[in-house]
């Protein structure tokens, strides 16, 4: 549908309609909305609204409804499937500035926030009081829950707390025609009629912009305890995942990098990691309230590890080094994307089957000549393949990537697996849908979409392939 430019009559409507409303179109301000952390996209928008207020999300929305101007909900821009792309032009809608804690309410172990608060300080604020919310993507002091909300966003502790939406009870949502709905609450338990909050969540801001979100908390384990476990090969390192699990252990995170991606990223941050020259590391967290069980897990796990082809154990004996070992950890992404060509795929299968797709993108990327750095949630199944321009000619790279691609997501779906872990479908993945989402699921959601955006406003051209 050919969507209407905006005029300065437009922005002099949006003006008379609410004065206070935070209209810019200075470049700063539009290069930064022209992307976000997806490949080298330069979508720059017509305008960035900054939305500080319901009302002003509702007014902004149904006004653009209205005249037909497509609209871009935007968090801090990390995300990495392009979903914050104005690939349509018109307006991003900011929500940086929507930020506050509303409440964190310790009777019922729940918070009240706004979608522009970043993760990170979220946690912080619950931890001070010895609360836990536990997802934590690696971008988190960046990143916004709004924008967690809206990818489904995981992390390395997803692989014993879970992801996004198993802390997400509520929201107050601004549909594309500017209607404001509250779905959910405070409530353990909930099943009046359909589960929109659940639908909204990992929705990518297709359906409606999220405006307030009740979380769940849970108390803050005691202790906890940083393991690094280094190994001879890569998939001598994701054999070891399935195994820890089949004999009882319940890590709260068991991460994969191969030796790439702890080079590249200890060198990004100027730190060292311990035995970086091993082909593989697992990063093994175990958390709880009873150290003695985590003395005896640290022991099971050494015992098994040692069984199966790892070369030490190393255990991080201080906070310090603990962090230090985390942020080489949480650096991986930001760092293997040195080349200035790169696509980061999020493929996600069962656990067991890890090895397996990792020698299968070893050897797809062989056969076509283009390097790759692989990590990621291994105790999820998730791995991150980056795929790297490096040594390739222009004409080479254009002609590889996208059959690389398409090779490596048949390999994750003839796995069991799919496309995206965390990260969404956006408008990098959208065209390799139908390889992992049969046509009539498809459809099924494409009704959902249209049922509730019918003149296709809010965040046009995303998830779907084109028709
Ligand atoms: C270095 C790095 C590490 C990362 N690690 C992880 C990881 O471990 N796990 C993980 O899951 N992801 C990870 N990510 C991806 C990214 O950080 C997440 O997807 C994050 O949730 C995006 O949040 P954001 O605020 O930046 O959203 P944006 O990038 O601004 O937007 C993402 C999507 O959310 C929509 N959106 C934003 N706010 C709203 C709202 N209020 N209402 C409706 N829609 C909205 C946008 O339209 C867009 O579709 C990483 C990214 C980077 C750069």
């Amino acid at each position: 549908m050919p969507y209407n430019k905006i005029t300065t009559n437009h922005l002099d409507q949006l003006k008379s309609l609410n004065p206070r409303l935070e209209i810019s179109n200075l470049k700063e301000d539009i290069q930064n909305a022209s992307h976000d952390e997806t490949e080298d996209f330069n979508y720059p928008p017509e305008a960035v609204i900054f939305a500080k207020s319901t009302k002003e999300v509702s007014q902004v929305l149904s006004f653009a409804y209205e005249n037909n101007i497509p609209v871009t909900p935007r968090g801090a821009g990390t995300g990495l499937s392009g979903g914050a792309l104005a690939v349509c032009g018109g307006i991003v809608l900011s929500l940086t500035k929507l930020n506050k804690i509303i409440e964190i309410d310790e009777d019922n172990l729940f918070a009240v926030v706004e979608p522009g608060v970043i993760t990170q300080n979220f946690q912080e604020a619950v931890e001070k009081i010895g609360l836990f919310y536990p997802p934590d993507p690696a971008s988190k002091g960046s990143c916004t829950l709004g924008g967690n909300l809206a990818e489904c966003s995981g992390g390395p502790r997803a692989l014993k707390y879970g992801v996004t939406k198993d802390y997400i009870y509520g929201v107050e949502a601004v549909l594309p025609n500017g209607d404001i709905i509250q779905t959910g609450g405070k409530l353990l338990k909930n099943v009046t009629g359909y589960n929109l909050t659940q639908l909204l969540l990992g929705s990518e801001g297709t359906l409606g912009v999220i405006t307030k979100i009740t979380i769940k908390l849970l108390p803050l384990p005691k202790h906890k305890q940083t393991l690094i476990i280094p190994f001879g090969s890569l998939e001598a390192a994701a054999k070891m995942v399935p195994i820890a699990f089949k004999n009882g252990l319940t890590p709260c995170a068991m991460e994969i990098m191969e030796k790439e991606a702890v080079q590249c990223a200890s060198e990004h941050l100027g730190k060292s990691f311990p035995n970086a020259t091993a082909e593989a590391q697992l990063l093994v967290e175990l958390d709880g309230n009873d150290l003695g069980v985590i003395e005896k897990d640290l022991e099971k796990i050494t015992e098994l590890a040692m069984n199966h082809e790892a070369l030490d154990v190393l255990i991080a004996d201080t906070s310090a080094k603990e962090k230090e070992i985390w942020s080489i950890r949480r650096a991986c992404g930001e760092a293997a994307k040195k080349d200035a060509y790169y696509k980061e795929l999020d493929t996600v299968v069962p656990r067991a089957s890890l090895p397996k797709l990792i020698s299968g993108v070893k050897k797809i990327c062989q056969k076509h000549q283009v390097t790759s750095i692989c990590y990621g949630h291994a105790g999820d199944g998730n791995v991150h393949v980056n795929l790297l321009k490096s040594g390739l000619s222009d004409e080479k790279w254009q002609k590889e990537l996208p059959i690389v691609t398409q090779e490596v997501f048949e390999l994750t779906v003839s796995l069991g697996g799919t496309l995206s872990g965390e990260h969404g479908i956006g408008w990098l993945q959208k065209e390799f849908l139908p390889i992992a989402m049969d046509k009539l699921v498809i459809d099924a959601q494409r009704k959902i979409k249209s049922a509730w955006d019918p003149k296709n406003t809010l965040n046009p051209m995303k998830i779907f392939p084109t028709q």
